[in-house]
């Protein structure tokens, strides 16, 4: 495992608790429908899987089995890094005890964060800096802070990071023999109305020609059908993405095909498709 996969690591967990620290947010970090849909958690795990995954593209680590589980760790981390974020910020209002005057205090000069995460897994309210009155505002983490919301959080952000993690390697072809994610050269999109099932036809033949195992006819396959189908009001869209090995210069195909649905596109993603293939030992050029 890369040394450089704690790059992403370090940076969820950042990302988590700068998150947890921008007061104005704090009472939406933790949003559930129903105390167990974790729509809050299941945002936050597919932007920092996407953010992590982008790292690791940048830094050319291969995402493997073993990466996504460390990154997803990280991105569940980088949650509880948020939560700590909220802790060091939050204030509460405190009245009628023995010990303290009654007023506004920090909860980080009151508990540690072990004792505040039982605090408010118990369902107390708790205030930000920010709102009124007097510059507090309330708000009652006990709404989605129960414990079984908690976990359905913490479901949320391994199921979004996941979601992430294993859905863009797909779009992102990485070359195993030179260590190396591919990079697009060109990309060509098809706009089909799809009349008597024209769209599974037209994908049926590139796949066809994927299987024959010759990517530049593939390619030149799919040039021909961008140039034909353009149709503005197509309701099936092709795109097909064109990438190389910055090294070796093998090619590699990515097509994802899209339905317009209630005036948005929605990937089908059962009608992927994929090729790869590499040059010959003396077809490859020398890095430079
Ligand atoms: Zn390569």
């Amino acid at each position: 495992m890369s040394i450089k996969l704690f790059i992403p690591a370090i940076v969820a967990l950042l990302f988590g608790f700068g998150l947890g620290c921008i007061p104005t947010l704090n009472r939406h970090l933790h949003w559930n429908i129903c105390y167990v849909v974790p729509v809050s958690g299941l945002l936050f795990g597919l932007l920092t899987g996407g953010g992590q995954f982008r790292i690791c593209y940048h830094l050319n680590v291969k995402v493997g089995s073993w990466e996504i589980a460390m990154l997803a760790a990280a991105a569940l981390f980088g949650f509880i890094a948020m939560d700590y974020g909220i802790y060091t910020v939050s204030t509460v209002i405190v009245s009628n005890t023995k010990n303290l005057q009654d007023g506004a205090y920090r909860i980080k000069d009151l508990m540690t964060f072990i004792e505040y995460m039982r605090w408010a897994l118990s369902g107390s309210t708790i205030g930000t800096p920010i709102g009124e009155p007097a510059g507090l505002n309330t708000f009652k983490l006990g709404a989605t802070g129960t414990t079984i919301s908690y976990i359905a959080d913490i479901a949320g952000v391994l199921t979004g990071a996941l979601i992430a993690m294993l859905s863009l390697p797909q779009l992102f072809p990485y070359c195993d023999r030179c260590g190396r994610f591919t990079k697009r050269e060109q990309r060509f999109e098809m706009f089909i109305i799809n009349i008597e099932n024209l769209a599974d036809k037209i994908i049926a033949d590139i796949k066809d020609l994927i299987n024959k195992g010759v990517p530049e006819n593939v390619l030149a396959c799919c040039e021909q059908l961008a140039e034909q189908y353009h149709v503005k009001n197509g309701n099936v869209k092709i795109t097909v993405d064109h990438r190389i090995c910055p090294q070796c210069k093998g090619i590699s195909i990515v097509g994802t095909v899209h339905r317009l649905t209630n005036r948005d596109w929605h990937e089908d993603r059962k009608l992927r498709f994929f090729m790869n293939s590499q040059p010959q030992p003396a077809q490859i050029q020398p890095s430079v």
